[in-house]
């Protein structure tokens, strides 16, 4: 292997990428690999982009940190700003961090604080759905509902309650879609009842599943309820939208597609196009007064890093002047077209689902009964070497099964493509054409 790089897989050799540029990234043999997934949903505006850079560039002439126990900077002033801009004036405040998991465990400790403060001191329980991912350190891996990701560490998480999914697909209560009294959204308040509201803090949530049940969406009818079980009980709606918000689903933030306002909500990822490592969690104003003495007792060395907030202003600004949010509605729109034209070709794509440029696909053994192919196959890992093979980079899916309320929920193999919002039409042809031909050899195969 030649490095000391304790990388993802010890056993496996990674190529070295040493350049990017738009959604291709090159490695050190010249190898070209179309990126169809923005890495981990993550790059949006593409690699090496101008743009970004030379914003970034003349930030790094002017000042790249200052800790926040001394200083706020501009571009966190200005990157507050630009996330105001787009929300209903409730919301008043961002924290910035240097990744999903930190703006995750941002957003529960600031609900618990402000519990505590408002003179509810017990109030310390999140809640948090089944099939949900929402980062890796300890305690947002706890509120996770990724078995995969979680039982080595089991001994060292604290137990949080979990609800049921939203997964139509396969409805943990056996009901249609659109044909169902909400029973998965009504599991939050039998659980809420079941740990007693004086203690429920949070419910935590993914507009659209990541990894944990890729494009998994919520619907208007879903999250109504759940605002109306949070209000009624004193629980704070957290939004999880370091995977959908900034452009992801053709919104700014994708709650607009479901009309529903969190009282907190987390973004990652897009937000700095992954130029540099940055998150944040942003509350509404009534959140930040009631702490205490005005003092969260909370922070990292890194938050509100200057130099990574300018690259999150510098994406603000290219999505606008590109007219990007458009461009993912149409593009989001000729992707599912094509999808929804592979699954009735192929008996093996049980559900294609998700919003703009969150393409969720499901494989299934057999498409009238949704048994999903056997475990052992490895299906995802299958599909994702195939297509890198044919030199195109995927998102996987985790796998799971769950028991909601004593019924058993098992997934199938399931996948993700989320294209940079920035692919022309004829590489988002490219994506779609080498997804179906890799797909088609593996199912040659099994
Ligand atoms: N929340 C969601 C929905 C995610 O998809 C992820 C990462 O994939 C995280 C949180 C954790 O973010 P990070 O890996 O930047 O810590």
């Amino acid at each position: 292997m030649g490095h000391h790089v304790f990388t993802r897989d010890l056993t496996k050799d990674y190529p070295v990428a040493s350049y990017g540029e738009g959604i291709y990234v090159i490695d050190d043999k010249g190898r070209e690999i179309l990126d169809a997934c923005g890495g981990v949903v993550a790059v949006s505006l593409g690699y090496n982009n101008r743009y970004i850079k030379n914003r970034m560039k003349s930030q790094i002439d002017k000042l790249c940190f200052t800790h926040t126990g001394a200083f706020i900077n501009k571009p966190i002033i200005d990157l507050s700003d630009n996330i105001m801009s787009h929300l209903t004036s409730e919301f008043g405040k961002a924290y910035f961090v240097s990744g999903g998991s930190e703006a995750n465990e941002t957003a529960i400790k600031l609900a618990r604080q402000y519990w505590h403060d408002t003179g509810h001191k017990k109030k310390s329980k999140i809640v948090s759905r089944m099939m949900s991912y929402h980062g890796n350190s300890l305690g947002v891996l706890a509120v996770s509902g990724n078995p995969e990701r979680q039982k080595l560490y089991a001994p060292m998480l604290k137990k949080q309650p979990k609800a049921a999914p939203h997964y139509c697909y396969r409805c943990p209560y056996g009901k249609s879609e659109g044909n169902c009294s909400l029973e998965c959204a009504n599991s939050l308040e039998k659980i809420i009842q079941k740990e007693g509201k004086e203690k429920v803090a949070a419910f935590i949530a993914e507009p659209v599943v990541g990894a944990s049940c890729c494009g998994a969406e919520g619907s208007k009818e879903y999250f109504k309820r759940i605002r109306q079980i949070c209000d009624e009980n004193d629980v704070l709606l957290i939004l999880d939208e370091v995977m959908s918000g900034m452009g992801r689903t053709g919104r700014w933030f994708a709650s607009e597609n479901y009309a529903v306002i969190p009282d907190i909500f987390t973004l990652g990822k897009g937000i700095s196009s992954s130029y540099m490592p940055l998150a944040a969690m942003v509350c509404k104003d009534k959140i930040a007064e009631g702490i205490k003495d005005g003092t969260f007792i909370h922070g990292f060395t890194y938050s509100g890093h200057a130099l990574a907030a300018e690259g999150g202003n510098a994406v603000f600004d290219y999505i606008d002047k590109e007219n990007l949010l458009v461009k993912v509605g149409y593009g989001g729109a000729h992707l599912f077209k094509r999808l929804e034209e592979m699954k009735d070709k192929y008996s093996f794509i049980g559900d294609v689902r998700g919003p703009g440029y969150m393409a969720g696909i499901e494989f299934v053994k057999n498409k009238k009964t949704k048994e999903p192919f056997p475990e052992e196959l490895k299906l995802t890992a299958k599909i994702k070497a195939e297509c890198w093979k044919n030199g195109m980079l995927i998102f996987a899916g985790t796998r799971m099964k769950v028991n909601v309320e004593g019924n058993e929920v098992e997934q199938g193999d399931h996948v993700m493509l989320a294209p940079h919002f920035t692919t022309t039409q004829s590489e988002l042809d490219t994506i779609l054409d080498t997804f179906e031909t890799s797909v088609k050899n593996v199912m040659e195969k099994i």
